[in-house]
């Protein structure tokens, strides 16, 4: 069973100065949830940094990641994984001195051996369960996002309580911070976007759209039904599991999904899963990744355009348009 802790000793983090570099979706949640919680931050950007007028509005101090990272001790990387490594060798590892502290939100960079701290610094871990914008909006409503912990190197001796100490700024002891490792925090993760919650979902979407449309259905219909009501029932997942589900769903449905869901994810797609979670384990996915981001991300942009001309954008599009009530 997982050891998780619904408090911890935030003084491991009072007096000491955090830099949150990058202000995207992590960055924006951390910096602000842990000002509010009480703590000392600056945010470290690149000069002209779309986000750097959008963190100063929000009343923090923003300097260029060399200068917030000579600064503070804590230093939370919450930019893109990819650019890890460059901005790493070139603004913060100079910086690094003993007893200072590197963040993570994702363990990628660390365990594929993109960013190599020195020894007399604690790598540490803090995976918010959660996309950015939730971070923050469960936090100002009083709640906490789930967080994962875990440590890569204990120079201190206190990487862990750092770890869980982070965490509580954030807001996670409300709902739970739980002990993991950077190498299962990683493989999890990668297999749960690629397999479940984008590659997965995203892929199940399109087919039933396209199935649909090949059969005749007007395309509009086909949206309504195969994208826009998933939200509704993955709501009642998350807040009631699948039995609460049940409880909410008509019988009807209920009795039909039960005959069909084991045919559309069958043994083929469980090989798959089993094939795509080979390729993170052994590092050939992590490869792949890390070329395709030195070479400009040739397929990322293809595959963005492709999705931009697809008929399902198309047909949503002025749909959206005409329900503003749509949130984020
Ligand atoms: P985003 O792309 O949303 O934000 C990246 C931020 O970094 C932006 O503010 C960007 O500035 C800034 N930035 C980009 N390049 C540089 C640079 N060279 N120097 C300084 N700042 C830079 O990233 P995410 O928040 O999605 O990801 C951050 C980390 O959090 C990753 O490790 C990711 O895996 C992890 N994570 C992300 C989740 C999410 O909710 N998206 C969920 C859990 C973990 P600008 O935009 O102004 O160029
Ligand atoms: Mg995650």
């Amino acid at each position: 069973m997982a050891v998780i802790h619904y408090d911890a000793d935030e003084r491991l983090l009072s007096g000491r100065r955090i830099a949150v570099i990058g202000y995207g979706a992590q960055g924006h949640a951390h910096a602000l949830n842990l000002r509010d919680s009480g703590h000392d931050v600056r945010v470290g950007l690149y000069a002209g940094s779309p986000s750097w007028v959008r963190a100063e509005a929000a009343g923090l101090r923003v300097l260029d990641v060399a200068a917030a990272a000579a600064e503070a001790d804590v230093l939370a990387m919450l930019i893109p994984d990819e650019r890890m490594p460059g901005v790493y060798a070139e603004a913060i590892a100079p910086h690094l001195a003993a007893g200072k502290a590197l963040v993570f939100a994702h363990g990628f960079a660390v365990q594929y051996g993109q960013v190599k701290a020195p020894a007399d610094v604690d790598v540490v871990l803090a995976a918010p369960m959660g996309q950015g914008n939730a971070v923050r909006q469960v936090f100002t409503a009083g709640g906490g996002m789930p967080c994962l912990v875990a440590v890569h190197q204990d120079a201190t001796g206190q990487a862990m309580e750092l770890a869980k100490a982070y965490a509580k700024g954030l807001g996670a002891a409300r709902a739970g911070i739980l002990e993991t490792t950077f190498r299962e925090e990683t493989e999890t993760d990668l297999f749960a976007e690629q397999a479940v919650l984008v590659g997965g979902v995203n892929h199940l979407i399109k087919a039933a759209f396209e199935t649909l449309v090949a059969a005749g259905y007007q395309p509009e219909v086909a949206y309504f039904c195969s994208l826009h009501e998933l939200k509704a029932v993955i709501d009642l997942l998350q807040r009631q599991g699948f039995v609460g589900q049940r409880r909410l769903i008509s019988n009807t449905a209920e009795y039909g999904a039960d005959l069909a869901g084991p045919r559309i994810i069958g043994e083929p797609t469980r090989q798959a899963m089993r094939e795509v979670l080979a390729e993170i384990r052994d590092g050939r996915f992590a490869r792949d990744w890390i070329a395709e981001s030195q070479q400009g991300c040739p397929t990322l942009e293809a595959e963005r355009k492709a999705e931009e001309g697809h008929m399902i954008e198309q047909v949503g599009k002025p749909l959206r348009a005409m329900m503003p009530w749509l949130s984020g």
